[in-house]
């Protein structure tokens, strides 16, 4: 007998942005950041991209939590251009410059990712 499950087909990369974008919705109270008021399914939203490698993708400083309007305004201009972002940039100042100088690409090994996950899904719990 063969079972498939979902959760094998994850790899640890993917599975440490999950912990990462969960860490940062408990951060901000699950609370859409450009407006507060909006309600509504929350995501996880990604300052510098995924797709711009590094292990940045799994840092909750580079998530920060969007309902699922604004997170589909933002689009892909979001991750293009998140410095013509105003009110991203005057609720955290600093932040796009901070997170630009911690980005690195080197490639990332899979034991870096399975610690990233294990300290997310530990601090997570508790
Ligand atoms: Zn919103």
């Amino acid at each position: 007998m063969f079972i498939v499950r979902r959760e094998v087909a994850k790899t640890i990369r993917t599975k440490a942005i999950d912990q990462a974008k969960l860490r940062a919705k408990e951060r901000d109270s699950y609370t859409c950041q450009k407006n507060p008021n909006h309600t509504g399914q929350m995501h996880g939203s990604h300052i510098i991209p995924v797709g711009a490698g590094g292990i940045i993708a799994a840092d909750p400083d580079n998530i920060i939590t969007l309902c699922a309007s604004c997170h589909k305004l933002a689009g892909d201009s979001w991750h293009e251009a998140p410095l013509e972002q105003q009110w991203f940039h005057k609720k955290f100042p600093g932040r796009y410059d901070r997170l630009k100088a911690k980005h690195e690409t080197r490639p990332i090994k899979k034991y870096e990712w399975q610690e990233i996950y294990d300290k997310l899904k530990v601090e997570n719990e508790t």
